[in-house]
């Protein structure tokens, strides 16, 4: 049995969070899940956004599953996720982007099947921000390491190389940047050379954006900066159905945190709305992650079979189910 900490969230976390671990229960997934909250929710009762024992529990357990935590605009805390990103070096956001049968949008043709590698912890949110209030000068600083970009390039490729893909794509703007984002270039060029068996293309960022919404069946693994990756990201999410049903993980080397993507969603919170796919799909993600590759593969057919009949799918999708109706749907279809 693995250790993994569940992080359920706040707003529909724990009701998502609850349709995945009913799900992984009747899976029998060799997994013991150790709870341990943050964010809003804790706050509100004990004072603290990200208790000592849920960071004991990730150094102990280096694996966990997070729902989606509120975090209040423009005023408050500091979002609990970059927090998390930033302290554990978990520097590479990776979001697959693939076209499902039965969930809409207007791409539900095109075969759309690509993984996003966002860098996760430097350029444009490396935190160096400054404003001379008296000359009206606001600074935000692009950090980006040639370590950094290194390790998220050579990331992409290794995922490449090891799970049957065929090409790299760069997204950049090193002919604007021409520092910040030539090291993220000749990263990507010495990666490309260690994996010669990959195919290797460089896009520059605009362009790359037209030929996402013009073309994305093209694409296969992307590999970018954090500021182009945090737009790309929700962009490929919106080619195959939106926020709520993709996955999302941040990596390091020795740690890493599988996420629902979207919000907490208060204005459907705690009514049995929510859709659990995207975190379950993050999960099956983590399985992978572990090494149990059948329990994956097993969960999601009787996924892909539910989400094809659009009734006993939960309201965004179509149906009518609610979030536990949904999740026993997807059990009921084990092994069909
Ligand atoms: P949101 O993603 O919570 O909601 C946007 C819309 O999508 C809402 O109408 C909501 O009902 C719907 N929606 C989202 N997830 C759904 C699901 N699983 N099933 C069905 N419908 C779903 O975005 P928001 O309203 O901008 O943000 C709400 C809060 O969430 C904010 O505090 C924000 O900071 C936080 N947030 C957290 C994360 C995270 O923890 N990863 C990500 C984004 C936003």
């Amino acid at each position: 049995m693995q250790l993994i900490t569940l992080i359920p969230g706040d707003g529909i976390g724990p009701e998502i969070t609850k349709a995945v671990t009913d799900i992984f229960a009747a899976a029998e997934v060799p997994v013991q899940w150790e709870e341990q909250n943050a964010g809003q929710t804790t706050f509100d009762q004990s004072g603290e956004l990200i208790p000592q024992a849920l960071l004991t529990s990730l150094e102990k357990n280096r694996v966990a599953l997070k729902g989606p935590i509120t975090t209040p605009v423009g005023k408050g805390f500091r979002s609990i996720n970059v927090t998390l990103r930033q302290k554990y070096n978990l520097y590479q956001n990776v979001r697959p982007a693939k076209t499902t049968e039965g969930i809409a949008s207007r791409y539900a043709d095109s075969g759309i099947d690509l993984v996003l590698f966002r860098e996760n912890t430097e350029g444009l949110y490396a935190g160096l921000e400054i404003f001379d209030e008296h000359n009206g000068i606001a600074d935000s600083i692009a950090r980006n390491t040639v370590a950094g970009a290194h390790k998220i390039c050579r990331a992409a490729f290794a995922y490449a190389a090891k799970n049957g893909r065929k090409k790299v794509t760069l997204a950049h703007k090193a002919n604007i940047l021409k520092v910040a984002g030539k090291v993220m270039l000749d990263a990507a060029q010495d990666a490309a050379r260690e994996f010669p068996e990959i195919q290797y293309e460089e896009k520059i960022i605009d362009n790359m954006c037209m030929q996402l919404v013009t073309k994305p069946e093209q694409f296969d693994v992307i590999v970018t900066t954090n500021l182009f990756g945090d737009i790309l990201s929700d962009l490929c999410a919106g080619l195959v159905g939106g926020l709520g049903v993709v996955a999302g993980a941040n990596i390091g080397d020795d740690m890493a945190i599988f996420e629902a993507v979207h919000g907490s969603a208060p204005d459907i919170a705690g009514q049995g709305k929510a859709n659990p796919t995207a975190l379950l799909r993050s999960a099956l993600m983590m399985l992978h992650h572990i090494g149990e590759h059948a329990q994956a593969d097993k969960i999601e057919k009787a996924l892909n079979l539910t989400l094809r009949n659009k009734a006993q799918c939960t309201g965004d999708l179509g149906g009518q189910a609610s979030t536990s109706e949904f999740a026993q749907n997807i059990i009921a279809n084990f092994g069909k």
